[in-house]
C-alpha cells in the first residue's frame, strides 16, 4: 500500500514571545504547526531559545484561551464561574465599564494594565495600548517589568533623559553591542533571557570586544568573559559605588556631559549635607534656585531646576574641590555633588 507523503511547508517569520523577536522558520506539517527553528538568513535569527522552540506546544495547549471569558460569580468566590462570550460582547462590556468610570470620575480614573513587553507577546501590541490610553484620555498604566527592563527603560531616563515612548515602559535605550569595545553584563544573562543579545555578544567577542560579567553565578556568557566579577547577592550597589569612586578619582568620565546633564556641579553644604540653595546665600538669590561654582569667575552661579539650565554658561563649573561660600549662616565649605558622591562611594562597605 502506498504511504501518503505528508505535506510539509516552511514559513519564514519571527517569534513574538518576547521583545527579542528572533527570526524563525515555522514548519507546517499537514496543516499543523509542528516546529519552530531559527532562520539564519534573518538579522536576529542566529538562534532561538527553549520558549521559542516550545511555540507549537503553546499554540495547541489544551488550556490555551482562545475566546474571552466572563466571570459570573463575585470576586472571592472559589469558583469564578467562567463563561465564554464573543469578542463583540467582551469589547462592549469593557467599553461600557470604561465610559461609566470616565463619566463618573474622569478618564484618568482608568488605569490600563499590561504584561511585561520584554518577556511576553504583548511587545507587538504595547504601542497600540498606549495609543488607546492617549485617545481615551488617561496617562495611567500598570505594567509588570523585568529587572533588566527597569534598568534599561528607567535608569536610562535618569542618565540620558530618554526611555521608550512606544511601550510606555521600557526598552527605548538599547545597548549597541555591535559597535561596543567593552560590554558589561550586570545581572543579565541574555543566553536565557534575550537570545539576540547573546548572539550579538558572541559576535562581538569574535571581533575582539572585551566582556565583563557581573553575576554571582558562573553561567551563560560568564564562561566567555574576560572578567567575571562574582558579587555576593545584594552587594551590587557597593560594587557600583566602588567603580564610581575610581572613575571620579581618575577623571574617567565625560566632564562636559556631567556638567550639562547631571547634578554633578551643584554644591553640597558641609554643615547639613544638603544642596546649597540660592536663597541661602548672603547675597540672596532666586527662590528654588540651586548653586554651582564657576572656576574661572571664582564665584557661585545659580541653576534653575524648573528651566533646567544655569544662569551662565556651564563650561567652567567645578566638579572637584572645596569652596567657601558666604551664606546667611556665615562662611560654609561646600563641595560639588560629584565629589560628595565620591566620598560616599569611598566609604561604602558591603555587609
Ligand atoms: S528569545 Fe526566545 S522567546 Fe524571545 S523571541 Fe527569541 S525565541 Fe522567541
Amino acid at each position: 500500500m502506498p504511504t501518503e507523503i505528508p505535506s510539509v511547508r516552511q514559513v519564514q517569520g519571527y517569534c513574538s514571545l518576547c521583545i527579542a523577536r528572533c527570526g524563525t522558520v515555522a514548519t507546517i506539517t499537514d496543516g499543523r504547526f509542528t516546529r519552530l527553528d531559527p532562520d539564519p538568513t534573518h538579522p536576529t535569527g542566529a538562534a532561538i531559545c527553549a520558549k521559542g522552540r516550545a511555540a507549537p506546544e503553546l499554540v495547541y495547549h489544551k488550556d490555551r484561551l482562545k475566546r474571552p471569558l466572563r466571570r459570573t460569580r463575585p470576586k472571592g468566590d472559589p469558583d469564578p464561574g467562567w463563561e465564554e462570550i464573543s469578542w463583540e460582547a467582551a469589547l462592549d462590556l469593557t467599553a461600557a465599564a470604561m465610559w461609566r468610570i470616565a463619566e463618573q470620575h474622569g478618564p484618568e480614573a482608568v488605569a490600563f494594565s499590561q504584561s511585561s513587553p520584554s518577556t511576553t507577546a504583548i511587545a507587538d501590541s504595547a504601542a497600540f495600548v498606549v495609543r488607546l490610553m492617549n485617545a481615551f484620555g488617561t496617562p495611567n498604566m500598570v505594567s509588570a517589568l523585568d529587572l533588566c527592563g527597569w534598568g534599561r527603560g528607567f535608569a536610562t531616563r535618569y542618565v540620558f533623559g530618554v526611555g521608550s515612548v512606544a511601550t510606555g515602559s521600557a526598552g527605548g535605550a538599547m545597548a549597541d553591542i555591535a559597535e561596543t569595545g567593552c560590554l558589561i553584563l550586570w545581572g543579565y544573562n541574555p543566553s536565557f533571557s534575550r537570545i539576540t543579545h547573546a548572539t550579538a555578544t558572541v559576535a562581538g567577542l569574535k571581533r575582539g570586544m572585551k566582556l565583563i560579567v557581573i553575576d554571582p553565578r558562573h553561567v551563560g556568557l560568564a564562561n566567555k568573559a574576560d572578567v567575571w566579577l562574582r558579587v555576593r547577592p545584594g552587594t551590587d550597589g557597593a560594587l557600583a559605588l566602588g567603580l564610581a569612586n575610581i572613575m571620579i578619582e581618575r577623571g574617567w568620565y565625560d566632564q562636559e556631559f556631567v556638567r550639562a546633564w547631571s547634578n554633578g556641579p551643584l554644591l553640597v553644604r558641609s554643615d547639613t549635607g544638603r544642596l546649597l540653595k540660592a536663597e541661602d546665600l548672603a547675597s540672596g538669590g532666586g527662590s528654588g534656585r540651586l548653586v554651582a561654582w564657576d572656576l574661572q569667575a571664582n564665584r557661585t552661579v545659580n541653576y534653575d531646576p524648573a528651566g533646567g539650565h544655569y544662569e551662565e554658561p556651564a563650561e567652567h563649573l567645578a566638579l572637584r574641590g572645596e569652596y567657601t561660600v558666604a551664606t546667611k549662616d556665615g562662611a560654609i565649605r561646600c563641595r560639588p555633588v560629584s565629589i560628595a558622591m565620591r566620598r560616599c562611594a569611598r566609604n561604602i562597605r558591603p555587609k
